[in-house]
């Protein structure tokens, strides 16, 4: 076994079984491999001693049975903890958003991870198409990324000024690996070594949400996760570190029936299963971003979803059977104003000709949504589908080749349509949801352009400057004001 001290650089040779000792849990590591090598050691079993020299002379002892007393930090729970860009939006919050912190460090070992500050990503795409109408992708990421770094290094000086130790790292030294893909790179793992040494040693650690690092020891490049991906960063680091608590603190109390900012009678939930949040958060509902549900789910991540300053009990995300009481069938109306749809007039009818145009999406990693094909008149077709509105530049770009080999007569656009959905368990075992939803638009003459459907949600197309109305007239609809239990069709 070796021993290896950081802080001295120097590696020890002990007898198997030697209980580990380092000198403040933070210098030192331990690495039963190559001396040299650092992290290898679960902080959780790294134990202190006051000095290195009472660890020298414990290791120099015979049978190198030595016990010290448990560094303190590593018996507390550990929490992460998220504060979005609008709870830390001027320096004034972040200071309040520290006091926070600070109380939650006295019982806890305390990861937190920060958005930029308030519009921060906002303007920097903005500064980014004023240059180039199609940013370079891989220099977007770059440029996006300092938000966060920004935001988590106020934090933690903001920290430091109330006595907190605490250290701000970037998405990739705090270990986050992900794929390549610009803009919305997945998160493929989390080497949370450098995470847990600085936890062990009393630090709360902040991290910058939003960011991860491509998988090279020479040649790696930082990435970005997507709008709202600091939530993916929080829940994927709760994951990795086997956390007591994840905690999503925002700019409002929790998940709602619907944006409370639309639905002046939205009721917040007070708790919702992963199923029907990924749905939610999938069609638009963006106080929670859709890939940290998914990774919640498969860690089994239970979430807290609640105000970053109000303290009013928030929203638990959690596993269906977790829900006992009696709940409502629609639990949710979202709406997406991001949408754009692209038209492909006069495709051949002939097999192959849609292969090729979403293999080619596919393959630039555009997602695609609401696809529509007409009946064919004369051996053509046309064929539309939706993309997120912030994809559309590319999916043109990749598009152009693609229709004048396959001989389509042109590609058009339109950005005056959004996504309305009724989301909720309750829609898989009752029928006559779809009629009741179409019978509330055509009350409020709302016109349908096109439809879609998973087993626990349908989604219309409509005009954009109907959604208000339309999130209104089917929250009314669904009675989704009504207590859970309460609305027609209840389940449980
Ligand atoms: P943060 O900056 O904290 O990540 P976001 O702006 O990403 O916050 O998400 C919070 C916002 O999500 C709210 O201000 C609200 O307008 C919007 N929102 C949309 N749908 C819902 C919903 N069903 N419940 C709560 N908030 C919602
Ligand atoms: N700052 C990024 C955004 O505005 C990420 C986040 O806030 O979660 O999308
Ligand atoms: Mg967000």
């Amino acid at each position: 076994m070796i021993y290896y001290d950081r802080r001295l650089c120097t590696a020890h040779v002990l007898p198997a079984g030697a209980i580990f000792a380092c000198v403040s849990g933070r210098e030192a590591g331990v690495n039963p491999g190559q001396p040299g090598d650092r992290g290898q050691a679960d902080p959780r079993v790294l134990l202190s001693v006051s000095s290195y020299k009472s660890y020298q002379q414990a290791a120099d002892s015979p049978g190198n049975q030595f016990r010290c007393n448990r560094e303190r930090a590593v018996d507390k729970v550990i929490i992460v903890q998220k504060y979005g860009g609008s709870s830390v939006a001027s320096t004034e919050k972040i200071c309040n958003v520290a006091k926070r912190i600070q109380k939650a460090a006295q019982e806890s070992q305390v990861v937190v991870v920060v958005s930029a500050m308030g519009d921060t990503t906002d303007e920097l795409i903005a500064m980014a198409k004023a240059i180039s109408k199609v940013p370079n992708e891989r220099e977007l990421d770059k440029l996006l990324a300092t938000g966060e770094q920004a935001s988590s290094a106020l934090l933690t000086m903001a920290l430091h000024e109330l006595g907190v130790p605490a250290v701000s790292l970037t998405g990739g030294q705090a270990g986050i690996i992900t794929e390549k893909t610009p803009g919305k790179a997945r998160i493929l793992k989390i080497d949370s070594h450098r995470v847990r040494s600085e936890l062990a040693d009393g630090q709360v650690v902040v991290v910058a949400g939003f960011q991860g690092i491509t998988d090279s020891a020479t040649w790696a490049d930082i990435t970005t996760l997507g709008r709202g991906g600091s939530d993916t960063t929080a829940v994927a680091l709760a994951a990795a570190l086997k956390a007591d608590k994840c905690e999503i603190y925002t700019d409002v109390d929790g998940v709602f029936t619907a944006d409370p900012r639309v639905v002046l009678t939205a009721r917040k939930l007070d708790r919702i299963s992963y199923e029907e949040m990924l749905e939610l958060a999938g069609q638009g509902a963006r106080v929670m971003h859709s890939r940290a549900v998914e990774l919640a789910e498969i860690h089994g991540v239970n979430i807290l979803v609640a105000h970053s300053v109000r303290e009013v009990p928030g929203t638990v995300i959690t596993r269906e059977d977790q829900i006992m009481e009696a709940r409502n069938p629609v639990r949710g109306i979202a709406h997406d104003t991001d949408v754009a749809r692209i038209t492909v007039a006069a495709v051949p009818d002939r097999p192959g000709i849609a292969y090729q145009i979403f293999h080619a999406l596919a393959e630039a990693d555009i997602n695609v949504d609401v696809i529509v094909q007409n009946v064919s008149v004369q051996g053509v077709t046309d064929l539309s589908f939706t993309v997120n509105l912030a994809e559309l530049a590319r999916a043109e770009k990749v598009l152009a080749p693609v229709i004048r080999n396959i001989g389509a007569k042109q590609m058009s656009t339109s950005v005056d349509l959004a996504k309305v959905s009724i989301v909720g368990t309750g829609i898989r075992s009752h029928p006559g949801y779809a009629d009741k939803m179409f019978g509330a638009l055509a009350r409020e003459g709302i016109n349908i352009v096109s439809i879609t459907t998973s087993e626990i949600r349908i989604t219309c197309l409509i005009e954009k400057a109907d959604v208000q109305k339309a999130v209104q007239a089917l929250h009314t609809a669904f009675e989704l004001e009504k207590p859970e239990g309460e609305a027609k069709g209840a389940i449980g």
